[in-house]
């Protein structure tokens, strides 16, 4: 972690450090929890928000096998960035599943992603590009085990699979896959486990009648994070791991990163661009929602909602600010503007209207780096305790910083 926080004159006055060297690590966690699955990385939503062709790379060197995301149009874009790096097609297979009426099946099958089959639709429309281009599409036939999201019903699926044995028999698609996913994966109580349980159940009769249509998937996937930690018995072929490569748990309140062995790989930091002294009783920020206690110094961090910075933390998210004395522990106080908010950098000394300037030694000076999140072995807070600040998931803190603030890439010390 940089203590020294030095932008460029043009630069946006935030930063998100996306460490390498931590995707790698948490990888290495990751297989050694499902050793005998293939790991697929999950790198939808711009790859949780650390930047979606950066982790994929990073993630394939150190041994993801798959690349998973939701949108097609992720999946063109990553696969275009895969061959702009020279990967080889077969050594970086993509699935994406969510299409709509309309995608662009022809675009996907010719750029060799591979596609989910939920429904009947999606079918016809795959087969039907796959007719037009000439190739079979590589589909991924998605069960609903328990979920009610994606996925073909026990109900529906014997239609689906002879439609799918029809479609293979005449060479349009080729079941790679069978797959789903957990609904409480995360969940150790009694009825979280029941859940699993009953999904798992599911998705072995959604292959048996897989099976007895003649479809023989290869490589059949159910776990996420929580699967590949807490469930062996839904390992089967292949894993889908999301948020543990990104180093966050999926659900701190069973165990957290660092019980886990995780290490965070985004921190949030930004310059403080003004440290003042505000008298008792102060109001901060809209609707005054926090009063000064007693006279304070008050720091003044550049980033607020419109940069994805929960609004809903406001008046209670943890920030650390790296001053001249060390780091500096800090509060949000008041609401979370679009473009900046407040913190309380603890009390100041002197009599109310004093300058600044004559209040003591400030605990921190403008241009300190602020931290939001990141690694709690370096004393940052974490995208944890931002989540409950902000009665969220991590998952959401991180996925939901601004595509526009910069991702600093660092690898091995560096940064790039
Ligand atoms: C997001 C997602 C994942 C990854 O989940 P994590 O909990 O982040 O590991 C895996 N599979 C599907 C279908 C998903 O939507």
């Amino acid at each position: 972690m940089t203590d020294t926080y030095a932008p460029q004159a043009d630069a946006y006055p935030g930063e998100a450090l996306i460490d390498h060297g931590a995707i790698a690590h948490n990888l290495r966690v990751l297989r050694a929890a499902a050793p005998a699955a293939q790991q697929m990385a999950v790198v939808k939503a711009n790859a949780y928000g650390h930047g979606l062709l950066p982790v994929a790379l990073t993630a394939l060197a150190s041994g993801s096998d798959w690349l998973g995301v939701a949108q097609l149009p992720e999946a063109v874009e990553l696969r275009e960035g895969l061959d702009r790096a020279g990967i080889d097609r077969a050594d970086a297979p993509v699935l994406a599943w969510i299409t709509t009426p309309g995608s662009d099946f022809a675009g996907a099958i010719r750029a060799g992603i591979d596609l989910s089959v939920s429904w009947t639709w999606v079918l016809d429309a795959i087969s039907a590009a796959a007719r037009a281009v000439g190739r079979p599409a590589r589909v991924h036939v998605k069960i609903d085990t328990g979920m009610s999201r994606a996925g073909s019903t026990l109900a529906d699926l014997p239609a689906l699979a002879s439609a799918l044995a029809a479609a293979q028999a005449d060479g349009l698609v080729e079941v790679v896959g069978a797959w789903s996913h957990l609904s409480r994966g995360d969940d150790p109580s009694e009825g979280g486990l029941a859940s699993t349980a009953s999904h798992v159940e599911n998705f072995e009769r959604g292959l048996r009648i897989l099976q007895n249509a003649g479809v023989r998937p290869a490589i059949r996937h159910l776990a996420a994070t929580s699967g590949i930690l807490w469930h062996p018995e839904t390992h089967y072929d292949m894993v889908r791991a999301g948020i543990g490569l990104y180093g966050l748990s999926p659900d701190p309140a069973v165990a957290d990163a660092r019980e886990l062995g995780l290490r965070p790989v985004m921190t949030l930091r930004a310059p403080l661009t003004s440290v003042k002294v505000i008298e008792r009783g102060a109001p901060v920020s809209y609707g005054g929602t926090w009063e000064a206690p007693t006279r304070r110094w008050a720091g003044l961090v550049p980033l607020g909602y419109g940069d994805g910075v929960l609004r809903s933390a406001s008046n209670a998210a943890p920030v650390v600010v790296r001053g001249p004395g060390g780091d500096v522990p800090a509060r949000c106080v008041g609401r979370v503007c679009m473009d900046q908010f407040v913190i309380d950098l603890g009390p100041a000394d002197g009599a109310g209207g004093t300058p600044s300037s004559q209040s003591g030694a400030p605990p921190a000076r403008v241009g300190d780096c602020a931290v939001l999140f990141g690694d709690p072995t370096t004393g940052a807070p974490t995208a944890d305790q931002w989540a409950v600040a902000a009665g969220t998931i991590n998952y959401e803190v991180v996925t939901r910083l601004g595509d526009h603030i910069p991702r600093i890439h660092v690898r091995a010390g560096r940064s790039q």
